[in-house]
């Protein structure tokens, strides 16, 4: 968390903006519900399949899945592995176009 503060700081400061406070709030904790729909389109705009708007309830069944894939928007698609390039992705693959993509999970 220091890292994510210091550069805050020194980008702050890079751009004439100074003093600086930087408050951090980690309570209540970030779910991807939060995600405006222009976040969202700007996951899909990189490659990312983003999580639905009401994924929780998809989630707690089981069927927290991508509902397209972001290169040709296929519903064909099947999982490779839970976690993609972080934790809170999964890697998948459209069964369409053949490419991998990953799938940003409802947590
Ligand atoms: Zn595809």
């Amino acid at each position: 968390m220091n890292t994510i503060e210091a550069e805050i700081h020194s980008a702050l400061e890079d751009a004439g903006i100074w003093p600086v406070k930087v408050t951090t709030v980690l309570s209540p904790a970030w779910t991807t519900e939060w995600m405006t729909a222009s976040g969202r389109a700007k996951l899909l705009e990189y490659g990312i399949a983003p999580p639905a708007e009401n994924a929780r309830l998809d989630a707690m069944l089981g069927m927290d899945i991508p509902k397209a894939c972001p290169n040709c928007g296929s519903s064909h698609t099947e999982i490779i592995s839970q976690f993609g390039s972080t934790a809170c992705k999964a890697l998948y693959k459209c069964l369409d176009c053949q490419e991998p993509f990953d799938y940003f999970k409802c947590h």
